[in-house]
C-alpha cells in the first residue's frame, strides 16, 4: 500500500484526457483523491463530476458557465473561479500534489507555468503548452524543483524506457506514429478530404483538434518538440516512424545500437496511471496486451511529401526561439477552418508554412512574450484564410 493518498488536479475534466483522468481515480480511491477540477464549456457532465468527486477547487471557462454550475444543484466547492485566472487557482491550491494538464489547444500554459511554480508535479497531456514555451516551462519547473512527466504515449513510453538511464547513452529518441486516416492516400486524394473522414482515426479515441493533427502528422511534429523539451535532446537526434498498428508506444536507441520499446494497449488510462503513480507501478484497470492477437508489427519512413507539417515542426525547432509558438498557432488557426468546412484539407500546412514564412524567430523568455508571438501569428493565419477559403 502507497504511504499516503496523492491529490490531483485536473485541468480539462469533462474531455478524453479528463475522463480518462477519473477512471484512474475511480481504480484506485485507496490512492488517488481528486481535490481539483477545471473544465471549458461542458456545464452539465462538470455537474456530474462535481457532485461526484466532490472538489475544494473547481473552475470552468466563462462566468455564464459558473451561473449555470451554481442552478445546477451540484454541492458548489468552497473555491469556485473562471476563466485563466480560475485555472491557475485550481492548478494552484495548495492540497494539490499533481496537476494533470489536459485543457485543449494552448489555454493551459498560465495554469501550467503557475503549478510548476509552486512546485507541483505537473502530468502534461497537453503539448501545445510544451511546444509555445517549452523553455520557459522546463526551466521554471528546473527552479522551483518541480517534476514535469508526459501523459502524452509516445513520451511516456519514452520516460519508461529511460527511467534510470544516462542521457549520455542515448542515440536517438524513435516516436511512433500510426499514420492516421489517409497513410495511404494520393496528393490527389488527400485534396479532397472532409473533417468528417479525418476525424475517423484508426487506433486511438481522441479530441477533435489532435485528431486533425493526427491526420496531418502535425501531431508528430509538436511531439517531437514536445520530446525535445521533456528529455533535453535535440531535433537531429530525435525521429518518427510509422507504425500503423500502434501497439509499440515509442523507442529509445542507444549509443550500442540497442533499442528499448514500451508497449501496450492504445488506453490512454495507462500512461495517465504511471503519471499518478511514478516512480511505483500500479496494477491497471484495463486488460493487458495480447501480443498474439495484435499480429504483425509493421514499420516505415513517414513521407515528408505528402505530409509537410512533420518537415514544418522540425524547422521551427531546428530555427527555435517563437518559431515553434507561430507553428502551434497557425495550426489551431487552421485546423479549426477546417472543422468549419472553410479550409481544405492541404490548406493546414499551407497556411502555417505562410504564417512561419512572415516571422523571424527571436528569443521568448516570457509569458507576455509568448503570449504576444501566439496573438501575431492567429492574427496572420487568420488573415491568410480568406485567399485559400475553399470553394464548393
Ligand atoms: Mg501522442
Amino acid at each position: 500500500m502507497s504511504a499516503r493518498v496523492k491529490r490531483l488536479a485536473i485541468l480539462g475534466s469533462t474531455g478524453s484526457i479528463g475522463q480518462s483522468a477519473l477512471r484512474v481515480v475511480d481504480a484506485h480511491p485507496d490512492r488517488l483523491q481528486v481535490v481539483g477540477l477545471a473544465a471549458g464549456e461542458n456545464v452539465g457532465r462538470f455537474a456530474a463530476q462535481v457532485q461526484r468527486y466532490r472538489p475544494v477547487t473547481a473552475a470552468l471557462a466563462t462566468a455564464a458557465g459558473l451561473d449555470e454550475l451554481r442552478k445546477s444543484g451540484a454541492p458548489l466547492p468552497a473555491a469556485l473561479a473562471c476563466g485563466t485566472e480560475g485555472l491557475v487557482a485550481v492548478a494552484t491550491h495548495p492540497d494539490v500534489d499533481i496537476v494533470i494538464c489536459a485543457s485543449a489547444g494552448s489555454a493551459g500554459l498560465e495554469a501550467v507555468l503557475a503549478a510548476v511554480e509552486h512546485g507541483k508535479t505537473a502530468a502534461v497531456a497537453n503539448k501545445e503548452v510544451l511546444v509555445m514555451a517549452g523553455d520557459l516551462v522546463t526551466r521554471t519547473a528546473a527552479a522551483h524543483g518541480a517534476a514535469i512527466l508526459p501523459i502524452d504515449s509516445e513520451h511516456n513510453a519514452i520516460h519508461q524506457c529511460l527511467d534510470g538511464r544516462q542521457l549520455a547513452d542515448v542515440r536517438r529518441l524513435i516516436l511512433t506514429a500510426s499514420g492516421g486516416p489517409f497513410r495511404r492516400h494520393t496528393v490527389e486524394q488527400m485534396a479532397s478530404v472532409t473533417a468528417e473522414a479525418a476525424l475517423q482515426h484508426p487506433t486511438w479515441q481522441m479530441g477533435r483538434k489532435i485528431t486533425i493533427d493526427s491526420a496531418t502528422l502535425m501531431n508528430k511534429g509538436l511531439e517531437v518538440i514536445e520530446a525535445r523539451w521533456l528529455f533535453g535532446v535535440e531535433a537531429d537526434r530525435i525521429d518518427v516512424v510509422v507504425h500503423p498498428q500502434s501497439v509499440v508506444h515509442s523507442m529509445v536507441e542507444f549509443v550500442d545500437g540497442s533499442i528499448l520499446a514500451q508497449l501496450g494497449v492504445t488506453d490512454m488510462q495507462l500512461p495517465i496511471q504511471y503519471a499518478c503513480s511514478y516512480p511505483e507501478r500500479w496494477a491497471a484497470p484495463v486488460p493487458p496486451l495480447d501480443l498474439a492477437r495484435a499480429g504483425r508489427l509493421e514499420f516505415e519512413e513517414p513521407d515528408h511529401t505528402r505530409f509537410p507539417c512533420l518537415g514544418l515542426a522540425y524547422r521551427a525547432l531546428r530555427a527555435g526561439g517563437s518559431l515553434p509558438c507561430v507553428l502551434n498557432a497557425a495550426n489551431e488557426v487552421a485546423v479549426e477552418a477546417f472543422l468549419q468546412g472553410g479550409l481544405h484539407f492541404p490548406g493546414i500546412a499551407a497556411v502555417i508554412a505562410a504564417t512561419m514564412d512572415a516571422h523571424t524567430p527571436a528569443p521568448v523568455d516570457s509569458l507576455s512574450g509568448v503570449r504576444a508571438v501566439d496573438a501575431w501569428a492567429r492574427r496572420h493565419a487568420a488573415g491568410l484564410l480568406p485567399a485559400l477559403t475553399m470553394r464548393t
